[in-house]
């Protein structure tokens, strides 16, 4: 069995025993409020299309898509909407939500299964995607319909599944795998079936081969689908490493990985997309990993979107011990919670819980010039030196050194033994060169 990789990337505690043999389970709360926001994707927020004091059910839409680049929301509960107001989210920032109080009935709008999706054209097939609000579940949120209508549908060579999930911890991934394969499958033949002339890749890191094992026994009558097996490494998942490891293309922040003939999904955005064509539904679960060790219980949940993370928490996974840092999604990419008061989204990929804050608890020293942030660095850039022109604001020594092509992965700063914060600070210098070009 041949194993694929990239060059670079770090070798993270996986951390994924906590949960990886733990079956996804339901969480739906019986009451409270839910908080779903119209901007959960990267565009334009929805419109909201219904008002205070409506009764919304379940998958009924409440925000419209407002533009070329956005997405539909749904509720995902039944009740009484209290406000259309803005809340904070997971990073931090206040977006426009409507707030729902749940009257614990789930019901639910009546829609019937398409059972002859087969003989759907393109065109109907993207629409049900679209009108299904799927975005990207992988965290960047990019609409998936956009995703699937480049300019030449013709020049895609490589529809990629994305079964890597190669950030510590999350097992949300592995368990669909493991537990549906063949949706995942069925799911993949539809988004080929819209391109005539790719192929479909499944690839899995090598530390989940019973994943592997069902996945190639779904495929084995399929001979535009193949199941690669990824060496485990951090990041495989990252676009650019996983195109570069499946298909030996370079990416880089020039292009879209369209433009190389390539288009790559997470795997619950695939589940999503057979619910969309398949059942008639649109998005409104997601399956969340609650682990760490200030975890009770840890377990991966389907979960609504809306539904409050403090709830969640207490209902599901519970607080062992005090914990120091809270992060919504994988501990190298993640986002550090300050307040669990805001919802479950469709990006929400686990929720994970820690005793001790290790990296707020490292004193960072000078740089020994040791090279290791080199080798570890997927870009192929100098963190080290990077961050020097990032701490220094010189943009222009920044730019030269061409720190528009990191893709915040922490490597850098994980594998450092000064324990120097360099992805901070290359992040930061990156996204004010980018707004100030925006500008
Ligand atoms: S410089 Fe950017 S891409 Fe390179 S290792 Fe650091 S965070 Fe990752
Ligand atoms: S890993 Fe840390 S100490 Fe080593 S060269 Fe990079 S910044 Fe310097």
């Amino acid at each position: 069995m041949s194993v694929l990789t990239f060059k670079g990337g770090v070798h993270p505690y996986s951390g994924k025993e906590y949960t990886k043999n733990k079956a996804i389970d339901e969480y739906f709360p019986e009451n409270g409020l839910f908080v779903i926001p119209l901007s959960q994707h990267i565009g334009s927020p929805a419109t909201p299309i219904v008002k205070v004091g409506d009764r919304v059910l379940v998958n009924q839409k409440i925000g419209e898509a407002s533009g070329f680049i956005s997405a539909n929301v749904h509720s995902s509960v039944s009740g009484i909407v209290k406000a259309i107001d803005n809340r904070k989210v997971a990073n931090g920032n206040k977006v426009p939500c409507i707030i729902i109080e749940n009257d614990g009935l789930y019901e639910k709008t009546n829609s019937m299964d398409n059972e002859n999706y087969l003989e759907f054209s393109k065109e109907e097939k993207l629409e049900l995607i679209k009108e299904a609000g799927i975005v990207g579940m992988g965290g960047a949120g990019f609409p998936t319909h956009v995703k699937l209508s480049p300019p030449k549908p013709e020049n895609i060579d490589y529809i990629i599944v994305n079964g890597a999930e190669c950030e510590p911890y999350l097992t949300s991934d592995y368990r669909r795998m493991l537990e549906n394969p063949e949706i995942i499958v069925e799911g993949l033949k539809i988004v080929l079936s819209l391109f005539d002339n790719a192929k479909g890749i499944i690839a899995v890191e090598d530390n989940k081969l019973d994943a592997i094992v069902r996945l190639r026994k779904c495929v084995s009558k399929e001979n535009n689908i193949e199941v690669k097996t990824l060496f485990t490494k951090y990041p495989q998942g990252g676009e650019r490493s996983l195109i570069y490891a499946t298909t030996k293309r370079c990416l880089d922040s020039s292009k879209l990985p369209a433009d190389i003939g390539c288009i790559v999904h997470n795997i619950d955005t695939i589940y999503a997309i057979y619910n969309a064509v398949v059942k008639n539904l649109p998005l409104t679960t997601r399956v969340v990993t609650i682990t760490g060790d200030a975890v009770r219980y840890p377990g991966n949940y389907i979960v609504p979107v809306g539904a409050d993370i403090k709830q969640f928490i207490d209902d599901t996974g519970e607080f062992k011990d005090k914990a120091e840092k809270i992060i919504s999604g994988g501990p190298m990419m993640g986002m550090a919670l300050h307040d669990l008061n805001i919802p479950v989204t469709k990006g929400t990929s686990a929720i994970l819980m820690f005793k001790k804050d290790e990296v707020s608890a490292c004193k960072p020293s000078n740089c020994i010039n040791c090279g290791r942030c080199v080798n570890a660095c997927p870009s192929r850039i100098i963190p080290s030196r990077l961050a020097k022109a990032a701490d220094k604001n010189n943009e222009d020594e920044f730019l030269k050194l061409n720190g528009l092509e990191c893709i915040e992965c922490g490597s850098c700063s994980y594998i450092c033994p000064a324990k120097r914060q360099l992805t901070q600070s290359i992040k930061t210098m990156k996204k004010n060169i980018l707004s100030n070009k925006r500008k």
